[in-house]
């Protein structure tokens, strides 16, 4: 048990007409250390003018009704009570009887802030009407409704009491007390005339209709747009999963044809390789000897054809084309014994790519070289050619053979043309040295970043 306990209550909101103060509400309590018995009143200005005291009449009676003593006066001094306000909730109004169990309160003078005095003037006291849901009158989406024309009017949408108008006064839709004189609301400022039209059920229904309406239209409009989003995202997740597949797919095939090509590519080297080698292998150890007829027999297409000492071979396959190979003899007019040279010409004119090609291939082979300007191609073949590049390269075919194998290529005519010439090693260098033929080293070709390093 705490300090004090209730022993009696007043009845709420206590109205006397014209009086300008409401009693709210008030109590007994009795203080279980001394039981003493103290009682609390709230009291609320409900008129415009401002209060700055209130006397109070306070009857006690004992647990019978029975009066104790005469009554008591209370004075709450130094107010600036407005409108609305209330005060005495916190304030103990202590009684020397200890019997006393019940009350009886009546206001009995109230002095306002200018000195005007508002005197008891002995009338009826009556409880104030309690504000009354108005949900008993309209519908909750009708009450619903009137909340938002309030809200969109006024600013406010927590109305919920009905529209009551009593002798002298009328309790608003939000829940305050007003004066009959007053048109308007004094707390929430709407007017009565606005309330009560507002509060027309047929009009509340046409209004609700038309917010129904709007807001099924809304709900569509809301709904689209959440569609049209979805298509959107779908669309986007779709096309992001098409460029990811497609650039997978790409890559995938760019490496694979970067696989074949390379494979292609070396295909292509070995081919030209060893074609290269083919040649050299079978004219090198014959070239510059004294060879026998029957060592050349095999490769040359018509021995009697050779009578004009220049055809050897009328088709020959090298770099991937056809050509004849033809010879050159040395002045005493013997065949086979003195043939120095052999020269490989294409019957179709070799393609750029194709000459590089070559190039790349032999200077892998053989090392780099670079390209001979000032020579006379008289000193290599009969076949007398000027403005042509030739590119030489020492082949050591075995101990004591060396040979130089001799790209010319003759842009001018259209013609180029693979020549083998074939020295005698030692000779070689000596004739070599003599012409001024020699190598560069810092020679830098493409070839250096070429592809092919098997
Ligand atoms: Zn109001």
């Amino acid at each position: 048990m705490g300090r004090y306990t209730e022993v009696y209550s007043l009845d709420k909101n206590i109205y006397k007409k014209a009086c300008p103060i409401l009693i709210v509400g008030g109590r007994l309590l009795k203080d279980n250390h001394n039981n003493q018995i103290l009682g609390q009143v709230k009291l609320k200005n409900i008129v415009a003018e401002q209060i700055k005291a209130i006397f109070i009449n306070i009857a006690t009676y004992d647990v019978l009704h029975n009066q104790i003593d005469a009554s008591i006066e209370y004075q709450y001094l130094d107010l600036q009570l407005q409108r609305d306000d209330a005060c005495g909730e916190q304030t103990a109004i202590y009684f020397t009887d200890q019997r006393i169990r019940e009350i009886d309160v009546k206001i009995q003078k109230v002095v306002f802030a200018d000195g005007k005095i508002w005197e008891d003037d002995s009338g009826e006291t009556t409880k104030l009407h309690d504000c009354t849901p108005l949900n008993e009158d309209l519908q909750d989406e009708l009450v619903q409704q009137y909340q938002r024309e309030c809200q969109s009017a006024y600013g406010s949408n927590s109305d919920s009491c009905a529209l009551r108008e009593y002798e002298d006064y009328w309790i608003c839709t939000c829940g305050a007390m007003n004066w009959k004189e007053e048109k308007s609301c004094h707390k929430c400022g709407k007017s009565k005339d606005w309330i009560k039209f507002h509060l027309d059920e047929t009009l509340l229904r046409d209004n609700l209709e038309e917010y129904n309406t709007e807001m099924e239209k809304r709900r569509v409009e809301q709904e689209r747009i959440q569609a049209e989003q979805k298509v959107e995202k779908e669309k986007l997740t779709k096309k992001r999963n098409k460029i990811i597949a497609i650039t997978s797919v790409a890559a995938a095939f760019i490496f694979v044809v970067f696989v074949v090509y390379q494979s292609v590519q070396f295909q292509e080297y070995n081919k030209l390789s060893k074609g290269i080698d083919k040649y050299v292998n079978t004219f090198s150890k014959k070239v510059g000897y004294d060879c026998e007829d029957e060592e050349w027999s095999d490769i040359i297409s018509d021995p009697y054809s050779f009578e004009d000492r220049n055809l050897i071979k009328d088709k020959y396959n090298l770099l991937n084309q056809k050509g004849a190979v033809y010879a050159l003899t040395d002045d005493d007019g013997s065949e086979y014994s003195n043939i120095y040279t052999v020269t490989w010409i294409p019957d179709d004119m070799l393609s750029d790519d194709k000459i590089s090609e070559i190039k790349k291939i032999v200077m892998k082979k053989y090392g780099d070289t670079e390209k001979k300007s000032d020579y006379s191609l008289e000193d290599y073949t009969s076949l007398n050619r000027d403005n042509a590049d030739l590119y030489s390269w020492d082949i050591e075919v075995d101990k004591n053979t060396k040979c130089v194998l001799n790209l010319v290529i003759h842009r001018e005519s259209g013609e180029v043309q693979l020549q083998i010439v074939n020295y005698d090693y030692i000779e070689t260098i000596k004739d070599e040295n003599e012409s001024g033929s020699d190598y560069d080293s810092d020679y830098d070709s493409d070839y250096d970043s070429d592809s092919y390093s098997y």
